[in-house]
Formats: structure tokens, C-alpha cells, sequence
């Protein structure tokens, strides 16, 4: 047995208060259809089995996963029928471990329906593409015999504009009406998070939010109604005084202007925060900003202690985290603030 680590400088708390309240939020707003949730990419980035044990207890008995190693993780936190997964079977093995598991895969083309099909079938979400032009099949392929066969739960289509008021909303929607006239299914489902904002028209039986749930506002029509879920925090490892004309990391992109106090944060681009920090970000203590001084560098970045005398080596400060903010002040997206954040952040 290796020994075992000191902590790490580094955590990622989670407020599942506010994640349970933003699915239930996604949910009424979903009006009659169910709000399922979207937990790919580690719950983008989050820890999926916690964030996917908190919204079962909550009454959420949907949860898409991208790849099928996704599924394998959720196995023992989520009956495996409640688990469908996005990327659909690639071949015969993706089809009988599916099988063998219960798990429900989203079949994306007719090569994938026959794959399952083959593989004995049973029951399966099926994804048909409106204009995305990414995964599912189109509408001129759902009369195929080996469609008509599938024992279809969920009819699935996914919008591409869904965070912006464009007409390309009501072309896939209407699209995805139609197939609905073509396969039968259980349920029906358009919308991600963003698109539950665009109303009733648009639920189906199932919403699938994701970015929502973990504090994204992707449309102007949430604000408001999401709380940050999501709070990185760092430690501060060493305290410094600066002369005035000292210069601080890399490429000296920062001067000190005056003596000064500032402390290294052990955070960097290696944990996700980006170089596009450098000179821009903060971090929080006691209500203070401290801004981000010069360079982030991999495993390290220095802030500004001049206005904060209290804070010293050992301390914790939260990361200035909020995503709409952070998405406007950096130009990285609410998605990839998620999920670049770095493995060295416990989750
Ligand atoms: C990721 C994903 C979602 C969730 O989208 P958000 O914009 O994060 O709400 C929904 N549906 C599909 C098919 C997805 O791939």
C-alpha cells in the first residue's frame, strides 16, 4: 500500500444545496415534462457520482453519460436503466456490455440500430438530428425497418442555438415534431438547458439540463433562477514583500509600483486556471478582491496581499468563480470553466 497524501492545496466544495435546487428549479420550469440531467464529463467536471447520488435522493431518474466507461462509474449510485448513454453502441461489444448491464443506449445512426438489433435489442432512446449535424439519424432514415423495430423510450433531438433567439429554434423544433409522427416512442425530448427557457413548445416529456444544474446561466431567461454550485478554493503557500520596480513570473508582465505584499496561490494552469487569467482574475477573502498579478504559471499564481494583511501562508481563498462572469471576463465558456478544472482538485 503506498502511503497516504498529505491533503492537497487545492478542493472543489460543492454546494449540492443549490445543485438540487437548480434541478428542481430546471424542473418546474420543464412544466409537465420531467427534467432529467445531463452528467457526462464527470458531471462536467464536478464528480458525477456525487452530483448523480444527490439529484436520485432529489427524484431526478434521468442522467445521460457520453461514453460508456461514464455509465460503468454511476453503476452502483443509479439503477442502470435510468442511465442512457449519448455516443450510442459503437459495435457488438458496446451492444452486449449495454445488454449485460441494463444500460440504455441512445442509437445515433442506422449502423448503431442494427448493431443493437443484432445484439438481441430491447429497449433504447433513439437520437434524430434536426440540424445539428453532429450525432442521430435523419428524418429520411426513420421509416427503415430496422428503426421501426427498435423499442424506443426517449426520442431525442438536440438544438444547436438554443441559447440564442434565432429561427433555426423552431425549424429543429418542428422537425422533431415530426419525427415524433414517425417512430413510436414513449417519451419525447428537445430540450437542454437553455432550450427549457424557450417554453412549453419545446419540453416534450424530458428536458435534459446540464450547465444549468452546476450554475451555468446559459440564457438570459434563467438569471436569477441558478445559484453557483461550484466553489474552487486554493491555499496560499508562500507570502512575499515587494520593492517597488520588483517584477513579478514569467516574462515580468507585472511591476510593482510601490512596496507591496502579495502571495502565491497554489493554483495554476495545470488546475485549470487558464493563462487568460493572468492580469485579470481575483481571488476572494472576507468579501476583498485580490487581484491576479502577472503571469499564471503552471502550478502557481500570485495575487495581490497589499489591501489584505490578515491573509497569510496556510489560508484558503475561494477562486472568483461565478460563471457568467467568469465566462465574460475571461472569453473561456461556462462549459469549459467546468470542466477544465484540474484532477489535482479532489472531487
Ligand atoms: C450535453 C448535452 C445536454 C446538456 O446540455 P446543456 O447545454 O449543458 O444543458 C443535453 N443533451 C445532449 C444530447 C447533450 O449532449
Amino acid at each position: 500500500m503506498p502511503p497516504e497524501a498529505p491533503p492537497p492545496p487545492l478542493r472543489l466544495t460543492l454546494d449540492l444545496d443549490a445543485l438540487v435546487a437548480n434541478w428542481r428549479a430546471l424542473d418546474a420550469l420543464s412544466g409537465t415534462a420531467s427534467a432529467g440531467a445531463a452528467v457526462k464529463a464527470d458531471a462536467y467536471g464536478l464528480g458525477a457520482r456525487r452530483v448523480a447520488m444527490a439529484l436520485r435522493g432529489a427524484g431526478c431518474s434521468d442522467f445521460f453519460v457520453a461514453h460508456w466507461s461514464e455509465a460503468v462509474d454511476l453503476l452502483d449510485v443509479l439503477p442502470a436503466g435510468n442511465i442512457a448513454v449519448l455516443h450510442g453502441p459503437q459495435n457488438p461489444a458496446d451492444a452486449v456490455f449495454a445488454r449485460d448491464n441494463g444500460l440504455r443506449p441512445v442509437i445515433n445512426s442506422l449502423h448503431q440500430a442494427r448493431i443493437w438489433q443484432e445484439a438481441g435489442g430491447g429497449v433504447c432512446d433513439l437520437m434524430v438530428d434536426t440540424g445539428i449535424n453532429r450525432l442521430g439519424l435523419p428524418l429520411a432514415d426513420l421509416s427503415d425497418p430496422v428503426i421501426t423495430g427498435l423499442q424506443v423510450d426517449v426520442l431525442h433531438s438536440h438544438l444547436a442555438s438554443a441559447d440564442e433567439d434565432v429561427p433555426q429554434n423552431e425549424a429543429q423544433r418542428l422537425r422533431w415534431l415530426e419525427a415524433q409522427g414517425l417512430v413510436q416512442h414513449r417519451r419525447a425530448s428537445l430540450a437542454n438547458s437553455a432550450g427549457i427557457a424557450l417554453g412549453s413548445a419545446y419540453h416534450g416529456q424530458l428536458t435534459r439540463p446540464g450547465i444549468a444544474l452546476y450554475g451555468g446561466v446559459p440564457s438570459a431567461a434563467l438569471a436569477g433562477q441558478i445559484k453557483q454550485v461550484a466553489q474552487p478554493e486554493a491555499q496560499v503557500i508562500q507570502t512575499r514583500e515587494l520593492e517597488a520596480g520588483d517584477q513579478i513570473g514569467y516574462n515580468a508582465t507585472f511591476t510593482a509600483a510601490e512596496p507591496m505584499r502579495v502571495g502565491v496561490v497554489s493554483l495554476g494552469y495545470a488546475d485549470g486556471y487558464l493563462r487568460c487569467w493572468s492580469g485579470k482574475g481575483a481571488m476572494l477573502a472576507d468579501g476583498l478582491r485580490l487581484p491576479v498579478l502577472g503571469r499564471v504559471s503552471m502550478d502557481m499564481t500570485v495575487i495581490d496581499l497589499s489591501h489584505a494583511p490578515q491573509v497569510g501562508e496556510g489560508d484558503w481563498l475561494a477562486l472568483d468563480y461565478d460563471l457568467p462572469a467568469a465566462s465574460a471576463l475571461t472569453g473561456l465558456s461556462q462549459y469549459e470553466l467546468l470542466t477544465s478544472l484540474g484532477r489535482r482538485f479532489p472531487r
